[in-house]
């Protein structure tokens, strides 16, 4: 059997273990908040922003962030079709409705004109999730959201690296939400960041993510209110700061990796992969292929083909609507047709050559018996 490729995995240097090592040794007493305070002040400057809270998750910067702009029962949170079921979840614990609507065929984020048509009285926020990496139209969501009185937010959890005309993805909207989750661009193993702009709802998150305990509250152990907890640990913070002083170097390997492979499928006119528009840059957190309709390709081929080779190739997201917990919503009919035609490739910074090499030659090899039958 063939070595196994990984579909993604942490880039861990002695930069991050000698912050680590520290953290564990000293990051107590005194010191218990230092690695949480450099990590939000370097991830804020990184993104430009004026606000970031460190968190134990993604999940939970949004769960708090949407609190903050008081959703709740009742209330209508619009978002595309095509996601993860972590940008789904907080809106319905929060007892408020998500509202799927379908994504572009080509950038596989909302489509602007479905949001705008999905808008009730009880719409108080569109959620733009830049997917794998594929930024939303932020221009146009921004225009709805302005002309209907209704928040737009950030899921940034797979958009590290990517820039809408100089502007770099969960910077734009009321918030911004990201994932340091083994899997994403940078990582604490588990973790979050919650960033903001606006100081009305950076001071809400900060306490709602106090367990309701206001900064300036003087009083010992009194929350004013039922808050959440979904803090950082300074050992993850530790980690964080360490991704973040290398996040250049690790976004620009994420381009490379995605560019290593679009210039191999070059000339193959079936297949497209992350589109990457004038004036935007991808931060290609996962190469994604998608073959033409009339290839004929299905999902289960192309998973059997990657794993007979040991290639840890991932399913493209389903449909939310699709599963258990929703009602079924196939007029978003682009978002129901892609991942029967997608595959996601492996992309983790220390992929080698030859390992890129390996994938390569699956998807060419399918290709030419696509071409011959
Ligand atoms: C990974 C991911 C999340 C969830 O992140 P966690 O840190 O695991 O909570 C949310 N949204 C998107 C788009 C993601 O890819």
């Amino acid at each position: 059997m063939k070595q196994r490729i990984l579909y993604t995995k942490p880039s861990i240097t002695e930069h991050e273990i000698g912050y680590v090592a520290d953290a564990v040794a000293n990051g107590w007493g005194d010191r218990c908040y230092e690695y949480i305070n450099r990590f939000e002040a370097a991830f804020a400057a990184h993104l430009n922003v004026k606000h970031a809270i460190a968190t134990s998750s993604c999940t939970g910067a949004l769960h708090m962030g949407l609190a903050a702009l008081g959703i709740g029962p009742g209330d209508e949170v619009i978002l595309a079709d095509t996601n993860w079921i972590a940008s789904a979840a907080p809106i319905v614990h929060l007892g408020a409705k998500p509202v799927f609507v379908d994504v572009l065929p080509d950038s596989w984020c909302i489509d602007p004109k479905k949001a705008d048509a999905a808008i009730t009285p009880r719409t108080k926020a569109i959620l733009a999730v830049h997917i794998y990496g594929n930024l939303c139209d932020m221009d146009a969501l921004l225009e709805i959201g302005e002309r209907h009185g209704v928040h737009v937010v950030e899921d940034s959890a797979e958009a590290l690296g990517s820039v809408w005309h100089g502007k770099r993805a969960g910077s734009m909207g009321a918030f911004g939400a990201f994932s340091f989750h083994g899997t994403k661009t940078i990582t604490t193993g588990e973790g979050g960041m919650f960033v903001t702009n606006d100081p009305g709802v950076y001071n809400r998150v900060l306490t709602l993510s106090n367990h309701g305990r206001a900064r300036g509250q003087t009083k010992q152990f009194w929350p004013d209110e039922v808050g959440f907890k979904y803090k950082i640990s300074n050992l993850q913070a530790a980690i964080g700061l360490a991704q973040v002083e290398r996040i250049d170097e690790l976004t620009e390997r994420k381009r490379q990796i995605f560019y290593t492979y679009r210039d191999a499928f070059r000339h193959i006119s079936s297949l497209s992969m992350n589109p990457e528009p004038e004036g935007t840059e991808n931060g290609f957190w996962m190469p994604t292929l998608m073959f033409a309709p009339e290839t004929g390709i299905t999902r289960e081929r192309l998973q059997a083909a990657f794993l007979a080779e040991n290639i840890d190739a991932r399913v493209f997201f389903w449909p939310l609507s699709s599963l258990p917990s929703f009602a079924d919503a196939p007029e978003n009919s682009v978002a129901y047709d892609l991942p029967g035609r997608a595959i996601n490739l492996p992309s983790y910074h220390d992929i080698t050559d030859d390992e890129q090499r390996r994938v390569i030659d699956v998807v060419k090899d399918i290709c030419g018996q696509i071409a011959a039958s």
